[in-house]
């Protein structure tokens, strides 16, 4: 199974700067084109940006999608964009309950579930965001915390062909703090055992880890048990660290 290394370009770029970064990630894969074969890259840019990328993405194998949807399919929902709009753009994939959505728009883990539920009826994968706070696991609460999250955000039918966790602890996202190895390895394996238990076949169900993920840290966190890839934010804006972040992995 290839391992997933996400871009989540969040709010940040313009059209010109859009374009010149994926020309650059394709390059840095044309320069090393063997990486394709250990690793799937997946961008998700602002919306509005995704048909400028769609033609370079294709040409060189990279995936890419969106970083939320509607739950709806469509009607009057002013300045919502529905999942079927995203897999009509070319979009294969869409972040959902990223803890920045959670937190400044109160999104729900049952809100994210109808999202996926949205997702999969238009033949997307959905990226599944969770995570605990600082306080929680300061608290020691992690697990239960992450646990909730779990079975409230994976709609009924979840499987490893439509979904994707992202383990991304809060105060880890753009702090330049990453969980150490043992944690992630901890956590990745109680969401495994959870998953299984949850789900009627979760198995190659991919949970990557998210947090100020970078080339310098990415050969321990991609190298621990159960990590089937990360979900980067920071990094993914130069395509030298987002590519750089698989090639730092395979040389360990
Ligand atoms: C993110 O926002 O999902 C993320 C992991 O950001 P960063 O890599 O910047 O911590």
């Amino acid at each position: 199974m290839k391992k997933l290394i996400a871009g989540n370009w969040k709010m940040n770029g313009n059209l010109g700067q859009a374009e010149e970064l994926v020309s650059s990630i394709a390059a840095k894969i044309q320069e090393q084109p063997s990486i394709i074969d250990s690793y799937e890259f997946l961008i998700c840019p602002p919306f509005l940006y995704m048909p400028a990328i769609k033609d370079i993405c294709a040409k060189h194998g990279i995936v890419f999608g969106a970083q939320d949807c509607s739950v709806h399919e469509a009607g009057a929902y002013t300045g919502e964009i529905s999942a079927q709009m995203i897999a009509d753009c070319g979009g294969t994939y869409v972040i959902l309950g990223h803890s920045e959505r959670r937190q400044y728009h109160g999104e729900t883990s049952q809100l994210v579930a109808q999202k996926a539920t949205a997702a999969h009826g238009a033949g997307l994968v959905a990226v599944i965001c969770v995570g605990e706070t600082e306080s929680d696991r300061d608290a020691g609460k992690e697990n239960e915390i992450v646990g909730a999250q779990l079975q409230a955000s994976l709609p009924e039918g979840a499987n490893a062909e439509n979904t994707v966790i992202a383990y991304e602890p809060v105060w880890a996202i753009g702090t330049g703090k990453t969980a150490s190895s043992d944690d992630v390895a901890n956590m990745h394996s109680f969401i495994c055992a959870q998953l299984k238990e949850q789900l009627a076949d979760s198995k190659n169900l991919r949970i990557l880890y998210g947090g100020s993920m970078k080339p310098e840290n990415a050969h321990a966190l991609l190298s621990t048990p159960h990590v089937d890839g990360g979900l980067i934010g920071g990094a993914s804006l130069k395509a030298e660290q987002f590519i750089g972040i698989a090639v730092a992995a395979e040389e360990g």
